[in-house]
């Protein structure tokens, strides 16, 4: 089996062609790793920019690379082929520290090679998540290369953070360290269509309280003292990407604004629903106990 893992840097800019923004890859570097997880090799590639020439600041301070080593730089495309026959093995399994990085590189793949898939890619790993679920810190936050190493003790002070090279040999020393075949595999997809779909996916949020997706019972609340079922005494609205309205409890008058958020998600929809009981409600509630 052979493991590479992939890191790159890009440049944000705007690009006519698409009339969109656009993340425009400047340097590719990557690590091969063998059954024994041991580095075997690297690669490095700086590509040099078309679509915008000029490097953005925030680019330019993260990670040191400038204009003028861009210039000497290789066509995307001559990179993409030369990391292609680098790779060798087409059973390989590609790894980036989240799919951002993959996201990236598929973009870039459409746009200078009109290709819709990865031409080096047929198995893939998220570094990240597999990192997230062996160490078991949950998904709801991801995890920076720089502080992934901090938890492993892994020494970065003799590296680049953020430039790609330095990224994929840090990420190596990371591999090294948390794999294990059985859970690995489970990490581990083949890049079908189905792949790319889930890639590609964008998450969205309902606003549209008529939708089929907004459950009657997603819109119901009950009261967080008495229990009893709430009375809604004002008009959902849509804000902040959730849909809001007012409640009252007719049992002990307290009142409350609920917010209902519905995240369309490649594996369905995911609700969450909030319950904010209203200041002066509890400030009238606690003054009456004081009362007492
Ligand atoms: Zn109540």
């Amino acid at each position: 089996m052979t493991y590479i893992i992939i890191d790159l840097e890009w440049n944000g800019a705007y690009a006519r062609r698409t009339r969109g923004y656009f993340n425009e890859i400047i340097e590719i570097g990557a690590v091969k790793m063998d059954d024994s997880l041991q580095l075997v090799d690297s690669f490095h590639a700086v590509i040099r920019p078309v679509v915008s020439r000029k490097l953005s600041s925030i680019v330019q301070d993260l990670t040191g690379i400038e204009e003028e080593e861009l210039e000497d730089g290789m066509p995307f495309s001559r990179a993409v082929s030369q990391l292609r026959k680098w790779i060798t093995d087409p059973e390989a399994v590609i790894m980036t520290w989240s799919t951002t990085d993959l996201i990236v590189m598929l973009e870039n793949c459409r746009y200078f090679l009109r290709e819709e898939h990865i031409p080096f890619m047929n198995r893939y790993a998220d570094l990240q998540a597999y990192f997230q679920n062996r160490m078991g810190t949950g998904s709801a936050q991801q995890i920076s290369l720089g502080k992934a190493c901090e938890m492993l003790e892994i020494s970065d002070q003799e590296l680049d953070l953020h430039r790609a090279l330095d990224d994929s040999i840090l990420s190596g020393k990371i591999f090294a360290k948390i794999y294990e075949a059985k859970s690995f595999e489970h990490q581990t997809f083949y890049a079908d269509s189905e792949f790319y779909r889930r890639l590609t996916f964008k998450v969205s949020v309902v606003n549209d309280i008529s939708s089929e997706h907004v459950k009657i019972s997603d819109l119901r609340f009950s009261c967080e003292d008495c229990n009893r079922m709430l009375n809604r005494i004002g008009e959902w609205r849509f804000r902040n990407r959730a849909f809001c309205a007012d409640f009252l409890c007719r049992g002990c008058n307290r009142k409350y604004t609920a917010r209902v958020q519905i995240k369309l998600k490649y594996s369905g929809a995911e609700t969450n629903r909030t319950l904010i009981p209203h200041a002066e409600e509890i400030a009238e509630k606690e003054s009456k106990a004081d009362d007492l």
